[in-house]
């Protein structure tokens, strides 16, 4: 059997998606549906309701892959043109489905309404035509295969509205496509190293390895590597992606903060939840954003309960019991404040850690302080320290800029505390 993985190319149809009226998530979840099937994909097309250009895109999309998946302009109205237009394409003739004439008429019976003349059209379908029954809706989906110049492509036709193409997709195509192989893919999360240095210390890493491929994906202060192995049936993807990661980790190990985290506040949340700890937050120029961060990971209660905004020094004194003869020493952005504002949000919280933020986001220097110098704190029995950081101001989002970091910084100095104190669950953990 010829073990070569086909490839597949997305091609969604829609004036709305051209216009920016309606997110292309269907080809998203296309994308992650043909990676699992084990598919290469390397293309993805939007065309509009125009049968030129609708047709143009197709052939294209044929001339370059084996199987193409069209979503969208399979309805009843004169601008659902996809069915007729591949139809043509590929040397099919539209003639009479039974089957779904009836789908169609028990769907309308269901919604105690009667079809249109024009629903009939969606019964329509190209001659020897594999056909999917809509489950959610009225147009059926369709598997048509080439004639003479197209014989061996196929095209796979699925309705546009999300809910109808995806579970089309999921229950009757995604088994047709299972192939001998898939793709499984790994991501590496690292802070604290930017895109090119981390690229330069595994060029020959990514530039040689084909199985996993490794390729690096950056954000403001991190960078994620997935890695994607393409494993065969009965092969175990651990074997292929395993040597791999222990290459990297022996590179740049010291800026791994995770494996398939997602971001730093669902590694920081994960690990206190797995130790059974808490954690706390006292924040003065992200204002809330390190317990915004933490409070989007679900199942936050469970390791998150205080956090405090202190913005003022009135509060900074107040809420978290900061002396004023410390404020007026070192200024409220110091590296002093930043300590007492950890320690006080842990005793008041009785938390495991907790975590400080004071600085100047700017736009202006105050207290002397320069934009962009950011203390961060953290108090916990592994771990109680400030971190002093410089970050600069980029174009015309600086503040936010400074911000955003400066609650990557605590978020990424609270992890590393939860990660050096000792499980309540399990103290040998
Ligand atoms: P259609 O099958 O072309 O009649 O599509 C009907 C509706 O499905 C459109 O009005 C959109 O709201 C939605 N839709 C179509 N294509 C997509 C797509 N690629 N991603 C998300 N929604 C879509
Ligand atoms: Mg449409």
């Amino acid at each position: 059997m010829d073990q070569t993985p086909k490839t597949a190319e997305i091609l969604c149809v829609g004036t709305e998606l051209l216009m920016g009226n309606t997110v292309n998530t269907n080809a998203a979840f296309l994308a992650r549906g043909l990676a699992e099937a084990g598919l290469n994909l390397y293309h993805q097309t939007v065309v509009g309701d125009n049968p030129q250009r609708l047709r143009e895109a197709v052939e294209l999309a044929l001339s370059r892959a084996d199987i193409v998946i069209t979503t969208g302009g399979l309805g009843p109205t004169y601008d659902d043109l996809t069915k007729e237009t591949i139809a043509k394409a590929m040397g099919r003739e539209l003639v009479p489905h039974k089957e779904s004439q009836r789908w169609v008429e028990e769907y309308f019976l269901r919604l105690g309404r009667t079809p249109c003349p024009n629903n009939q059209k969606q019964a329509m379908m190209p001659e020897g035509a594999q056909v999917f029954q809509n489950h959610n809706g009225t147009a059926p989906g369709c598997l048509i295969s080439g004639t003479g110049r197209w014989e061996g492509k196929q095209a796979i036709l699925l309705p546009g509205p999300p809910h109808e193409c995806e579970p089309m997709f999921w229950e009757q195509v995604l088994p047709l496509l299972r192939g001998g192989s898939r793709l499984v893919s790994r991501c590496l999360y690292f802070y604290g190293i930017g895109e090119s240095d981390l690229a330069q210390k595994l060029d020959r890493l990514m530039r040689e390895s084909t199985n996993p491929t490794v390729a690096p994906y950056c954000k403001p202060g991190e960078v994620m590597l997935r890695l994607t192995a393409r494993v065969a049936e009965g092969e175990n993807a651990g074997a292929l992606l395993d040597p791999v990661v222990e290459e990297i980790r022996q590179v740049a190990g010291e800026y791994l903060y995770g494996t398939n985290v997602g971001n730093l506040q669902t590694a920081l949340i994960h690990t206190l939840l797995a130790k059974g700890l808490h954690v706390a937050t006292a924040e003065s120029c992200t204002g809330g954003m390190v317990a915004q961060r933490i409070t989007s990971v679900p199942g936050a209660s469970g390791a998150f309960e205080w956090g405090a905004v202190t913005y003022s020094c009135e509060t900074k004194r107040r809420v978290l019991g900061v002396s004023q003869r410390m404020l007026d020493t070192y200024g409220a952005v110091s590296a002093q404040t930043a300590m007492a504002m950890a320690r006080g949000a842990r005793r008041k919280s009785g938390a495991d850690i907790a975590v400080s933020v004071t600085g100047n986001a700017g736009p202006e220097p105050s207290e002397g302080k320069p934009v962009g110098l950011v203390f961060i704190g953290v108090d916990s029995d592994a771990m109680t320290t400030v971190q002093e950081v410089h970050i600069p101001p980029t174009g015309n989002r600086g503040r936010e800029y400074i911000r955003e970091i400066a609650a990557s910084q605590a978020l990424y100095l609270a992890l590393q505390a939860a990660k050096l104190t000792v499980s309540r669950e399990n103290p040998h953990q």
